[in-house]
């Protein structure tokens, strides 16, 4: 608890709805950046490894397990 007299900062106007709203309006999410994979065209996130070839930078970088590729393929 403050004892001093000193004045904190506060908002002089209540804001209106319609200003609250605009404000929460400019929150969405975005699309992951995906790119095609240079080495086998599967698509994946950019600046990270492929998680389908395992290469980043035209090398291999990840050891890909067998298994990794469940249901459709
Ligand atoms: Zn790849």
């Amino acid at each position: 608890m403050r004892k001093d007299e000193e004045p904190v900062p506060l908002p002089k106007r209540r804001h209106s709805v319609s200003r609250q709203n605009k404000r929460r309006a400019n929150w969405k999410a975005k699309a992951p950046n995906l790119i095609p994979c240079p080495d086998c065209r599967a698509l994946k996130l950019a600046h990270q490894a492929c998680p389908a070839c395992g290469n980043y930078a035209g090398r291999q970088v990840v050891e890909i397990k067998p298994h990794i590729h469940r249901g459709r393929s």
